[in-house]
């Protein structure tokens, strides 16, 4: 017989903890899955990010997968009772609702879905080693870490995140190259005329990344045109990737609304589902903050949203 919880909690970075720390002291005993490797691991993208130095309360900046121990220690403080397992399958047809992982199943009168987004790769050769050395997904975290400063630095991808990144960067950069596979950018028009404006940031049309060079860090970026063929190097110090994220929801399709591009629809000012009882948090709902402290924010409000809910019932 499946255990029976008030809530459940799937997903474990800044949106879920957050949820589990209002949940618990509401005495609702939340249970989580933490994951384990879906979507990347237990404490969400903060643990494979260094230094973040825009959470707020921590003036000298914190290491990321540090800050997500403290997390989880207050959500553990207020009775969270967490596994470190994926869950594989989720039934939200019929209350209670049925989730099951590789070791357990469990049913619950309300879900929180905190289930993140994975920043998307390109798989260049030498990303594993220089990940965190030079390479990162996410500019507004790493952006300001002192190795990238007074140096020429470089974005993949042409949509908003990357002119966005871009702009960011110039704060910090020498020159700043947006390097775009088309003649063309994805980002909406004043975004363009910002980057096309900035006199640090310089548009390589047409071109793809290839590799990243140096030994220990990155020193440079092997591009290639992909109308003429040629292949140069450019010197820079830092690769940031723009490509774009993908919501981890795959388990959640056909369950509840998501928006074309997987995202989990809610309905305007709520935490809500489509399916009642469901409520999602944090970046699997949120394509244009995805920052801990938003995510955090909103997991606070999908408990207080559960809570009110469960009592209605
Ligand atoms: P997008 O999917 O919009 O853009 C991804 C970009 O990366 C595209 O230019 C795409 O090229 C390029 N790309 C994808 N895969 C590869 C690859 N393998 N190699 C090289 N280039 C690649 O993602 P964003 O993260 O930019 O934006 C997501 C959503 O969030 C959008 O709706 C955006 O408007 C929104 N957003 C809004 C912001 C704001 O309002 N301030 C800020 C940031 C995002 P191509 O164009 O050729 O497909």
């Amino acid at each position: 017989m499946a255990d029976k919880k008030n809530l459940v909690i799937i997903g474990s970075g800044p949106a879920g903890h957050t949820a589990a720390i209002y949940a618990a002291r509401a005495d609702l005993a939340p249970f989580m899955f933490e994951g384990y490797m879906k979507g990347g691991s237990a404490g969400g993208q903060l643990t494979t990010t260094t230094e973040v130095e825009n959470y707020p309360g921590f003036p000298e900046g914190i290491d990321g997968p540090e800050l997500m121990q403290l997390f989880r220690k207050q959500a553990a403080r207020f009775g969270t009772e967490m596994v470190m397992e994926d869950v594989e399958e989720v039934d939200f047809s019929k209350r209670p609702f049925r989730i099951r992982s590789s070791e357990r199943e469990v049913l619950a009168d309300a879900v929180i879905i905190a289930t993140g987004a994975t920043a998307r790769r390109m798989g260049v050769p030498s990303e594993e080693k220089m990940w965190n050395n030079g390479m990162s997904a996410c500019a507004v975290c790493d952006g300001a870490l002192p190795m990238f400063r007074n140096q020429p630095l470089m974005v993949i991808g042409g949509g908003d995140t990357a002119v966005e990144e871009a702009s960011y960067l110039t704060k910090f950069a020498t020159t700043v190259y947006l390097v775009h596979r088309r003649d063309e950018l994805r980002a909406s028009k004043i975004m363009q005329e910002r980057a096309l404006k900035n006199p640090k940031i310089e548009i390589i049309w047409d071109t793809v990344f290839e590799d990243a060079l140096g030994e220990d860090y990155v020193t440079g970026a092997r591009l290639k045109n992909i109308k003429t063929g040629e292949t140069r190097e450019v010197d820079v110090a830092g690769i940031f990737y723009a490509i774009g994220h993908t919501p981890n929801t795959d388990v959640f399709a056909g369950q509840i609304d998501l928006d074309p591009t997987g995202y989990i629809i809610v309905q305007p000012g709520t935490q809500q589902t489509s399916v009642e009882g469901v409520f999602a948090a944090g970046d699997v709902h949120d394509h244009k903050y995805r920052q801990a402290v938003t995510a955090a924010g909103t997991g606070c409000a999908a408990a207080l949203e559960a809570e009110r809910w469960l009592q209605e019932q």
